[in-house]
């Protein structure tokens, strides 16, 4: 883990503990033991009564393949997700982390990549990308840069995307409060690789 990392984690406690509780169960998906995920009645009815305290937010891709919840072996109430194609940050999720860090107390947010993401393969190939995915293509490209090899493409793009929405947090909440931390998932093993080199 790089020094800057260490000393977010160490500053937020919370969010080192919601880390080792993803890095599990993400473990325990790789290994096929996921069900006994909370999402009976009883857990439903005690959210409902007590609200929500998600642990940690997640911006990933909105590619079908690419479920937090299961990814992460996570029940009811746990995550706070959003998604959008290229898991790139707009208004709207901007909007949904900034909810989540005030308001709901989440500590990590995590920007999760993915091994064969259409968007990236899209802004790689260079193709004209028209309407609303102009958009996309314009953070991924901004994110990439030069970068020709598609893995490391995945991977500077979440890189840039936690970077940004680190920033943008900052004007809402003190330092000390969050960490945000990107990651890659493969979408054959099924297992998440977080970049805290
Ligand atoms: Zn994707």
């Amino acid at each position: 883990m790089n020094q800057k990392l260490r000393e977010a984690f160490a500053r937020c406690p919370e969010a080192a503990e919601a880390l080792e509780k993803l890095k599990a169960g993400n473990a325990r998906f790789v290994a096929g033991k996921t069900q006994e995920l909370p999402r009976d009645s009883a857990r439903r009815e005690s959210l409902a009564r007590e609200g929500q305290y998600p642990y940690a937010f997640l911006l990933t891709c909105s590619d079908s393949r690419v479920v937090p919840e299961f990814i992460f072996s996570a029940g009811l109430g746990e995550l706070f997700v959003t998604r959008a194609a290229g898991n790139v940050l707009g208004t709207s999720i901007l909007a949904s982390a900034q909810y989540a860090a005030q308001d709901l107390g989440a500590k990590l947010f995590v920007v999760l990549g993915h091994s064969q993401c259409g968007g990236v393969k899209a802004t790689l190939s260079g193709e004209e990308l028209s309407g609303a995915l102009a958009h996309m293509g314009q953070r991924i490209r901004a994110g990439i840069g030069r970068e020709t090899d598609y893995l490391r493409a995945v991977e500077l793009n979440a890189r840039a995307e936690a970077a940004d929405l680190a920033a943008r947090l900052l004007k809402y909440c003190p330092e000390q409060t969050l960490v945000v931390v990107p990651a890659v998932y493969d979408i054959e093993t099924g297992s998440v690789r977080f970049l805290e080199d």
